[in-house]
């Protein structure tokens, strides 16, 4: 089985702990790292011995150099992804503030993922490389840094795509401050859930996209975009499986550390993308969502270093 995962993986910047300044002030100390939402579940789901092709633009600068040396690292196929001279990834900075809600701030206007599936030579050869895979998974994140013609571009695609059988999974990840208004993300992810085999959609940002009051809104609407398996993430409330005409709720266990639940949703996804390509039920592929997800909560950051994680896996 092979996935390619589209979108963008950008710099970052943490705090990791403040330093006293001599005129009594503070100032914060950060960690440089690596993420994204399509690129934390790339990892995940190659860790979970699934094939990934990770399918971005980046620069020629060291940072975007890092981001290849650790797709590899990860043993993800990097070949779909083009090189733009002179350019180099999106920024994001988090901050703790007082009231200890995390902010994020992005510098990512030029960054080259935006030019996915812009450049008409580029397309075709991405194209072949996409129809070599067996499903593609992106995020309304990837749809909205994306220009509206590339993204028509796409759609078609995807059409053509799952007519010759392949499997599209897709979530929403509604971000208000990428779109110019919620009609117009609204728009334009009506059009790709129609295009969605799996979709993996957390509740919270549903409300916050299409007004839902209760989850049984989000099922019956996916329901009528042709969506055939919906999973829909509560936080540690039970998920919600719609498959074959059913909706089903399935506990999440309990997690005793929540240190941090940045990349929980994207976890999530890859567990449960990495056991259903492979073969498990929706059921049991929910269950690994839940165990890769908790693992990920347990520690700080989107990535858990490699080897940590694998010898969780092995225990
Ligand atoms: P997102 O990161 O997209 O906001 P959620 O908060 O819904 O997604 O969480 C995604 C998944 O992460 C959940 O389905 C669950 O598996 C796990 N998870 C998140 N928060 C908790 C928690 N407090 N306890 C246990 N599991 C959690």
């Amino acid at each position: 089985m092979k996935l390619a995962a589209l979108g963008e993986v950008m710099v970052e910047l943490a705090p990791q702990a403040s330093v006293q300044e001599q005129s009594g002030g503070s100032k914060p100390l950060l960690a440089q790292s690596y993420a994204g939402d399509t690129y934390n579940t790339a990892v995940y789901i190659a860790r979970g011995g699934v094939s990934v092709s990770y399918v971005t633009l980046l620069g020629d600068d060291p940072y975007s150099e890092e981001v290849l040396t650790r797709l590899a690292g990860e043993s993800i196929d990097t070949s779909a992804i083009a090189r733009l001279p002179g350019r180099c990834p999106g920024l994001y900075m988090i901050q703790n503030t007082p009231d200890g809600e995390r902010y994020f701030t992005y510098w990512r206007g030029q960054a080259p993922a935006r030019e996915l599936f812009a450049d008409a030579d580029r397309r075709e050869a991405l194209k072949d490389h996409l129809r070599s895979m067996d499903c593609l998974y992106l995020s309304g994140i990837t749809l909205a840094i994306m220009g509206a013609d590339a993204r028509a571009e796409l759609l078609a695609f995807l059409k053509e795509y799952r007519a010759a059988g392949g499997r599209v999974a897709f979530d929403s990840n509604y971000r208000p401050r990428l779109w110019d208004s919620a009609e117009a993300a609204r728009e334009v992810v009506a059009e790709f859930l129609q295009q969605t085999d799996m979709a993996l959609l957390t509740f919270e940002d549903e409300q916050a996209l299409w007004g839902d009051k209760r989850a049984g809104q989000c099922a019956k609407r996916n329901c009528g975009f042709g969506v055939s398996e919906l999973v829909i993430k509560r936080g540690a409330e039970p998920v919600l499986l719609q498959y074959e005409g059913e909706l089903t709720a399935i506990d999440v266990p309990p997690v005793s550390s929540v240190v941090d639940t940045t990349g929980a949703g994207d976890s999530f996804n890859a567990g449960y993308l990495a056991a259903r390509l492979q073969g498990a039920s929706p059921e049991a592929s929910i269950a690994a969502g839940n165990r890769c997800a908790a693992r990920v909560i347990g520690h700080r950051g989107a990535i858990i270093p490699r080897a940590e994680y694998l010898a969780a896996d092995a225990e």
